[in-house]
């Protein structure tokens, strides 16, 4: 692996001098004792760090000694998402209807609070021109949350049903044909369905 295809880096001083260091996990890091070969360049655990960033976005807002950033990342789940706002069905249909099935990529993005969401995904074509209904168990998701993967730039829209316990459960879009069998990627071939019975046929199909 390149140096610079590795995603997790922290920046510090000696001396005056800027230096960072790369990883290509956050584990790997964490498994690195410091200081690091004994290298007098080499940061140790009690180094204020100038920014710990992952695929190119800052994890901290301030700065933290190398040992705590230890600490707070122990418990670092790269696929957590992070929320905003959260819309109605109608709000987030209403923000999007005009550009649901626009093609120019310069005219798709859709404001919401301040964040530029492209509006023409094919998962709220399927939302909003199939219904909001899982087609296997009939959950229906209830609302839109506008969240981003820590690693990603920009925000995007995820449907939530809320099952009887209380938990959100994620809706997808569902390959009517699945694309191993020859399906194609049209909204002709999509259909609403759950996170839940997506996984499940999922696992059908590879039997
Ligand atoms: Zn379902």
């Amino acid at each position: 692996m390149r140096r610079k295809d590795k995603k997790f880096k922290i920046q510090y001083k000696v001396d005056d001098k800027v230096l960072s260091l790369r990883f290509e996990t956050i584990r790997d890091f964490l498994e690195t004792d410091f200081p690091k070969n004994n290298n007098s360049m080499s940061p140790t655990n009690d180094t204020e760090l100038l920014s710990v960033t992952w695929h190119k976005q800052p994890l901290f807002e301030k700065c933290f000694k190398l040992g705590e950033v230890k600490t707070l990342l122990k418990d670092f789940n790269p696929t957590k998402l992070l929320r905003k706002e959260i819309y109605s069905i109608e709000e987030a249909r209403d923000k999007v209807k005009d550009v649901l099935f626009e093609k120019d990529k310069k005219l798709v993005k859709v404001d919401f609070d301040g964040d530029l969401i492209k509006g023409n995904s094919q998962r709220y074509q399927t939302f909003f021109t199939k219904g909001c209904k899982c087609v296997v168990c009939g959950i229906e998701g209830k609302y839109f949350a506008k969240e981003r993967h820590l690693q990603d730039k920009s925000y995007h829209l995820n449907l939530y049903a809320v099952d009887n316990n209380g938990d959100e459960i994620l809706m997808t879009k569902d390959h009517i044909m699945p694309r191993s069998k020859g399906g194609i990627d049209d909204i002709s071939n999509y259909q609403t369905m759950c996170k839940l019975c997506n996984e499940a046929k999922g696992n059908k199909l590879e039997d």
